[in-house]
C-alpha cells in the first residue's frame, strides 16, 4: 500500500491544537493515509481490497491456520476471499453439516480432505496440528457449544458477534477458553477498520472538544423466514444481528460503556416474520461524561448503517459505516476536504489481528469480555422495553474496561 508521511516537518501535537482545518489529516495513522491529490488517475480500476495490517506478507509455512466452523453466506461471501488478501492467516480446516458443499469449498479453497469436519466429528480437530485457530460462523445459540469444544481441542477461538444469546453463555466461552489458556477474541470488524479507528482517534483526542451526542442506525429487511428470525437461534433478533454494530461502535468510540439504557420495541402484529422476534427497536444510552446516545436498529427497513457524532465545535462520523464496503466519513466543518483511506478487506484485517495475536503472545483487542458486555446491554434494551423503564448498568469509570492492547 501507498505510504505518504504527512507528519514530517510538523510537531502533532501543536498541529492538532492549532486550528480544526487539519484534524482529519491529525487523527489518522500516516500509513493508511492517501490524499486525494495523489487518489488514483480518473479511469483506472480501484484497487482490490487487501488486509490493513502492517508489515509483509507472511510466507505461507510461517502463517496461522484457520479452521471454519460454519459454511454459510458470510464465509462464502467475505471469509474465503479474505483469506485470500491476509497477510497472516491462512485457510486450513472446514467444518460443515454438508459433506458435499464442505468437499466442493475445500477443493476451491486448497483445504486437505482430511482436515473436513462434520459437527459429530469436530472434536478431532484436536490432532490436526495445521488448525491453531477456529473460527465460529454458525447461527448464535451454537456460538457456545462450538467455543467450548474449540478450547477442550486446545485451539484458540475467533467467533462471530453476537457472542451468545445469554450472559451465562459468554461468561462459559471465557471460562472455557481461560481453563484450555488459549485466546478468545469476537470478531467485531468495525474496530479493525481504518475509517472507523481515524474516527475513534478524533472521538479520543477531541478532535472538535467533547462528544455530546451521538446517533447510530442499522436497518435493513429480512425478507425470507430463517434462523435469525427465530428466537432460540438468534436470542435477540435484530439487536444482537445488526443493532449489536450501534452499541459496540459507539462504546469502541467513546470507550466508555453506558450507565444507563431506555429501549422501545415495535412488532407489526400480522406480521408472519416477526412471530418471534422484534420488527424495529430503539433505545438511547446514557454515558458518565455526558454523552448521550440515539440509536435504531431494524430488520424491516430499507437499508441505513451510519452513525453520526455531535461535539462542542463540529459533527463528524461515517455514513454508511457498516457495510462491507464503499464506507465514508464525513465532519463538518471540513476546509480542507478530508483525505482518502484506502478500503480494506475488513475480515483479513480480523484475519491479521488475531493471526497476530497467537504469533506474539498478545490479548486480541475484542476478546470475549468485549463481547459479554455488549450481551448485558443487549439483555438491559429487552428488559427497558418490557419494563419502559430506563435500566441501569453496572459502571465502569476507566476507559476500554474491556479491551486489549491497541493493535498495531
Ligand atoms: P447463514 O445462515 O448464511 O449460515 C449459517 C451456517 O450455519 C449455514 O452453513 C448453516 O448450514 C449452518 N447451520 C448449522 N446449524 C444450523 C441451524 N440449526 N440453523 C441454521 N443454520 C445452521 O448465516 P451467516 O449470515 O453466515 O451468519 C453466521 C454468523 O455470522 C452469525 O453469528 C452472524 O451473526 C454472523 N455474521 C456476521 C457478520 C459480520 O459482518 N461480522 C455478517 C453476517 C453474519
Amino acid at each position: 500500500m501507498e505510504t505518504i508521511t504527512f507528519f514530517t516537518g510538523f510537531n502533532r501535537r501543536n498541529f492538532i491544537s492549532r486550528t480544526a482545518r487539519g484534524i482529519f489529516a491529525a487523527t489518522l495513522a500516516p500509513e493508511i493515509v492517501r490524499f486525494a491529490a495523489s487518489a488514483e488517475p480518473m479511469g483506472s480500476p480501484a484497487p482490490t481490497p487487501t488486509s490493513a495490517a502492517q508489515g509483509e506478507p507472511l510466507p505461507q509455512d510461517q502463517r496461522v491456520g484457520f479452521a471454519l466452523v460454519g459454511l454459510g453466506r458470510l464465509t462464502q461471501g467475505q471469509l474465503l476471499p479474505a483469506f485470500r488478501v491476509s497477510k497472516r492467516a491462512k485457510l486450513t480446516g472446514l467444518v460443515s453439516g454438508d459433506p458435499a458443499k464442505a468437499q466442493k469449498l475445500a477443493q476451491e479453497n486448497g483445504v486437505s480432505t482430511e482436515s473436513i469436519y462434520d459437527y459429530k466429528n469436530f472434536d478431532r480437530i484436536r490432532d490436526n496440528q495445521d488448525v491453531q485457530v477456529v473460527y465460529v460462523v454458525l447461527p448464535n445459540s451454537m456460538h457456545a457449544d462450538f467455543t467450548e469444544r474449540s478450547a477442550r481441542a486446545g485451539k484458540h477461538v475467533l467467533c462471530e458477534k453476537p457472542m451468545e444469546v445469554s450472559l451465562m453463555k459468554c461468561q462459559q466461552m471465557i471460562d472455557a477458553c481461560r481453563k484450555a489458556k488459549v485466546k478468545l477474541m469476537i470478531a467485531y470488524r468495525i474496530q479493525y477498520e481504518p475509517m472507523n479507528r481515524a474516527m475513534q482517534r478524533m472521538v479520543r483526542e477531541k478532535a472538535f472538544g467533547p462528544v455530546k451526542y451521538i446517533e447510530s442506525d442499522n436497518g435493513q429487511r429480512v425478507e425470507k423466514m430463517e434462523w435469525r428470525l427465530s428466537k432460540a437461534l438468534s436470542g435477540s433478533g435484530a439487536v444482537g444481528d445488526v443493532g449489536i454494530y450501534c452499541i459496540n461502535t459507539i462504546r469502541f468510540l467513546l470507550g466508555e460503556e453506558p450507565m444507563e439504557v431506555f429501549a422501545r420495541t415495535f412488532r407489526p402484529p400480522s406480521d408472519p416474520r416477526f412471530k418471534e422476534v422484534d420488527a424495529t427497536i430503539i433505545w438511547q444510552m446514557r454515558f458518565a461524561s455526558g454523552a448521550l446516545a440515539n440509536c435504531m436498529c431494524s430488520f424491516d427497513t430499507y437499508d441505513t448503517k451510519s452513525y453520526r457524532a455531535v461535539a462542542e465545535r463540529g459533527t463528524f462520523g461515517m455514513n454508511p459505516s457498516f457495510p462491507y464496503h464503499g464506507l465514508k466519513m464525513f465532519a463538518k466543518p471540513e476546509q480542507p476536504p478530508p483525505p482518502q483511506i484506502a478500503e480494506s478487506d475488513q475480515f483479513a484485517n480480523e484475519l491479521d489481528h488475531m493471526a497476530d495475536c497467537v504469533i506474539n503472545g498478545r490479548q486480541p483487542y475484542t476478546p470475549g469480555e468485549e463481547g459479554l458486555q455488549d450481551q448485558r446491554i443487549i439483555e438491559a434494551i429487552f428488559e427497558s422495553a418490557r419494563t419502559t423503564r430506563a435500566v441501569t448498568l453496572p459502571r465502569f469509570d476507566k476507559l476500554d474496561p474491556f479491551r486489549g492492547p491497541i493493535p498495531e
